[in-house]
């Protein structure tokens, strides 16, 4: 009996401890984030400010992050991944906000905002810039096209790098030049450890292939970045034709997949379905007249009814119309963004995506169309974008992006709900996505884009053949899970990440918000630790019964 005492005395001890281990205060967190040199910036639950940070621009998914540091420089970024390591939490960087899960805010983390690295230096010569990873797509063409340059990468100005060359990072100059992932030549990291790596080629090969696609917010933190620029196209003709009402739509669409992702590298497009109507989208890097030649011989403007217009632009002046609701290229202004989140870029959407391997057939057309027609309120589309081009030409092992030869297509879907509301998981408006899913399962090829994150999906179905890979850079260079991107491998060490459904009083999954650390930066995982311990307990019941 006295044996079974000391065994149950020793286990209330063992206990004790695992909880002093991972009951760290907030305030030892801040009390080292406040110590760090220069100006800190950080803010806790309960002022303003928290509440205006605490969310990217994505805001189904509401989440309250233990702090929101603002790293003023790079040291700052690596002092703040050491005080979370030492006091027990995990770190989500930020650099625009623009997950559409929110992934760049969880629960009780350190949430670790750099869109202030947003620096941007050009060598003309050997056309290459060096950017800070946190700066937001627009400003980048605005900045670059002073020096004569452009990047390849997505069309939303206020999405921010760090997390775009994570996505792979997708645009029209895609078909043209690659993705981003494509084009970061190396980059300067913060490791799990604090510590600044160079990773390119032959430095880290394994973390470069990794952040270029791989999923952001995972294995490290990307904080500048070394990218291949272009000298701007001189010639830009952007063509946008529409039609007013749906009934085109099967025809449409199946003129666009039969000629746009096979067409020359120099015309990138999409067709979008939504808000009543059908829009092709184009930008051809050459004259209007060549343009007409290839769409005349492509046969989707001679569908129905299409208004069609064409401008020719200036380089900027492209990637701006790809924006401007009005796809004007004279409204430069819509690529410049505020550093800081704003609240007026604020959306409350689900997206989903879908990559399309094989012709659509006529049924798939037809549910297209129908799924377009059932949008609820109008206020969601479905986009299709071709691929091809010079993405056909990279090996899906080169990047940890593997959707290369033969994609077609990358279809999008995404329901729009209102700002400030938390929707219903039985809502028409999320029936209305999932539906739409369901409809298209059959013609799609399974595979989706990490970019538009979709907690619903198995994140493997982002990587491919990538996965094994990404689960060994994981590893070896985050085993125990410090940063956090339930997208990526690694998921099952992320504590808090929520399950695709909204938070909040009417939503199905409940929020943290009490700012404890989590488990997942301690050695080993917390359940890995209480079967540990509930193993030894009775190991030493086992022996003191058997004495
Ligand atoms: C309106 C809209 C338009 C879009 N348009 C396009 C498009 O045209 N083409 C395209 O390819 N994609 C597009 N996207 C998708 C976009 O590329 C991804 O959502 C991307 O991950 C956003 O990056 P972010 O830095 O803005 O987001 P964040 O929410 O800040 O980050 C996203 C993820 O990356 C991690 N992360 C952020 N910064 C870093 C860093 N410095 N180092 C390591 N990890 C980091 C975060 O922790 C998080 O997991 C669009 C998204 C939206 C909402």
């Amino acid at each position: 009996m006295l044996s079974l005492a000391k065994a149950l005395v020793g286990f209330a001890i063992l206990a004790a401890n695992l909880k002093a281990s991972s009951g760290a205060s907030i305030d030892s967190l801040t009390s080292c984030l406040n110590a760090l040199p220069g100006t800190v910036e950080l803010y806790t639950s309960g002022s303003s400010q928290y509440e205006e940070y605490r969310d990217g621009e994505r805001v189904r998914l509401e989440r309250y992050p233990a702090v929101i540091f603002f790293a003023a420089n790079v040291e700052q970024v690596q002092g703040a991944v050491k005080c979370a390591s030492t006091t027990g939490y995990n770190v989500v960087p930020r650099s625009g906000g623009h997950s559409y899960e929110n992934l760049g805010s969880l629960d009780g983390q350190l949430l670790l905002d750099i869109s202030t690295l947003n620096n941007v230096t050009v060598d003309a010569a050997s056309s290459t810039a060096t950017v800070g990873a946190g700066i937001r797509l627009g400003n980048l063409y605005v900045a670059l096209d002073n020096f004569g340059f452009t990047f390849t990468g997505g069309v939303c100005p206020s999405v921010g790098l760090g997390g775009h060359m994570g996505a792979g990072g997708f645009g029209f100059l895609a078909r043209k030049w690659g993705l981003i992932a494509d084009n970061v030549l190396s980059a300067t990291v913060v490791d799990t450890s604090g510590n600044l790596l160079l990773v390119n080629s032959t430095s880290h090969p394994d973390l470069f292939w990794a952040i270029r696609g791989g999923g952001g917010g995972s294995y490290a933190i990307v904080v500048e970045v070394l990218l291949r620029v272009f000298p701007e196209p001189p010639v830009n003709t952007i063509v946008v034709a529409s039609w007013d009402n749906y009934t085109v739509g099967k025809d449409a669409i199946a003129r666009f997949q039969a000629f746009a992702p096979t067409t020359t590298e120099n015309l990138a497009s999409q067709i979008l379905l939504g808000f009543g109507s059908i829009t092709f989208l184009g930008r051809y890097l050459g004259p209007q007249s060549e343009l007409e030649t290839l769409l005349q011989q492509s046969g989707l403007l001679s569908v129905g009814n299409a208004t069609v217009t064409y401008q020719n632009c200036t380089s900027l002046g492209a990637q701006a119309a790809l924006w401007d609701s009005q796809a004007s290229c004279q409204n430069l202004d819509a690529l410049t963004t505020p550093t800081r989140l704003a609240a007026t870029n604020r959306e409350n959407a689900k997206a989903k995506s879908e990559y399309v391997t094989t012709l659509l057939p006529d049924a798939a057309l037809q549910a297209l169309v129908d799924r377009a027609s059932a949008i609820p309120n109008n206020f969601g589309f479905i986009e299709l974008a071709a691929h091809g081009g010079f993405l056909d030409t990279v090996p899906s092992n080169a990047t940890a992006f593997p959707h290369r030869k033969g994609t077609l297509m990358l279809i999008q879907y995404v329901i729009f709900f209102d700002l400030g509301t938390i929707e219903p998981m039985n809502s028409t408006r999320y029936g209305w996505i999932n539906d739409t899913e369901k409809a298209l399962a059959p013609y799609v090829s399974g595979a989706h884009y990490q970019g538009y994150a979709d907690l619903d999906v198995d994140p493997q179905t982002y990587f491919a053949g990538n996965w094994e890979r990404l689960k060994i850079v994981k590893g070896n260079y985050d085993p125990v899970g410090l940063f956090s991107n339930p997208q990526t491998p690694g998921a099952e060490l992320v504590p808090s990440a929520g399950q695709g459904a909204p938070t909040g009083p009417n939503g199905t999954t409940t929020t943290t918000k009490s700012g404890q650390p989590s488990a997942a930066h301690q050695n080993v995982p917390t359940g890995w630790t209480l079967s540990f311990a509930a193993t030894l307990l009775v190991a030493v019941l086992t022996f003191a019964f058997a004495r």
